[in-house]
């Protein structure tokens, strides 16, 4: 599932290329894709993009006074329409626009689970962005600190948690937390000043190094074309330290992690079989 940076640095492009373009219509082409019943999108139509940017995984087309929110979800993607075919292959909705461009949502498979929420007014206190925590791109130190105190969890799912905190999933949770040199598994209860200042420190750097490379693309990349020392790199040699990248495999995401740098050395049971990871 994208994450923050490579959904601000795809938001940044679709701002540069449809901010300022006159909405034509919004087309359902999926009838599972629109969530919202009111306002009804038809009502957008002749008003402009103000802009387009993001909220933890979620895109915001915004345009005076409505809002569409866009959840890309494990494979959607948000793209120029070139061909504009009456049935577009995985598409899922359309936004016509009076130059004669459009976007278009697709969805590979038959997953059908991206979403369009339209949204009237400021849609930060509305569903689906109501609940979200501080984006992980602004989130202090000390704003982290309090919000690992205030949850009992291992710590790899609070970063996937998008409550306290907006915008981390897989990738970045199981980077971030091999920079930190921490467990996956540690609880967010128990880690010292130290763990915490070294866990902030690692998100910031890595948000910053993944949106310098997204924005150096052109399109959202696969997850496995994107650089990272333990995601994706299961069995392969830590960069760091050379240990062999291990993984703890759940049913929805695979926890990656380098046993020497942040588990010091010992390597954890596979959760198929050890009941105490499950
Ligand atoms: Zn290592």
């Amino acid at each position: 599932m994208p994450e923050l940076p490579e959904i601000q640095a795809h938001a940044e492009r679709l701002d540069e290329d449809f901010r300022g373009a006159t909405l034509q219509r919004f087309e359902p082409l999926s009838f599972s894709v629109l969530k919202t019943f009111s306002p009804d999108p038809a009502s957008a139509a002749g008003t402009d993009v103000t802009r387009v940017h993001r909220r933890g995984k979620y895109v915001l087309i915004e345009l005076a006074p409505i809002t569409f929110v866009v959840h890309l979800m494990q494979g959607g993607r948000l793209r120029p329409d070139d061909k504009q075919s009456a049935k577009p292959r995985g598409g899922v909705a359309r936004w016509r626009f009076d130059d004669g461009r459009a976007l278009l949502l697709t969805e590979p498979g038959t997953e059908r689970k991206a979403g369009v929420w339209v949204v009237d007014g400021d849609p930060t206190d509305q569903v689906p962005l109501q609940g979200l925590g501080p984006d992980a791109d602004r989130i202090t130190r000390d704003e982290i600190a309090e919000r690992l105190a205030a949850n009992s969890g291992r710590v790899h799912g609070f970063l996937r948690d998008q409550h306290p905190m907006a915008g981390v999933g897989r990738r970045l949770s199981n980077e971030i937390l091999h920079r930190a040199q921490l467990s996956p598994f540690a609880n967010t209860k128990k880690l010292t000043d130290d763990e915490v200042d070294r866990l902030h420190a690692a998100l910031v750097a890595l948000i910053e190094e993944s949106l310098v490379f997204e924005r150096a693309q052109d399109e959202m990349v696969k997850s496995a074309d994107r650089p990272g020392a333990v995601h994706n790199r299961i069995g392969e040699e830590c960069p760091v330290c050379g240990d062999t990248v291990r993984s703890v495999e759940y049913r929805r995401y695979t926890v990656a992690y380098c046993p020497t740098c942040q588990t010091g050395g010992k390597v954890l049971a596979d959760n198929t079989t050890s009941k105490f990871l499950r």
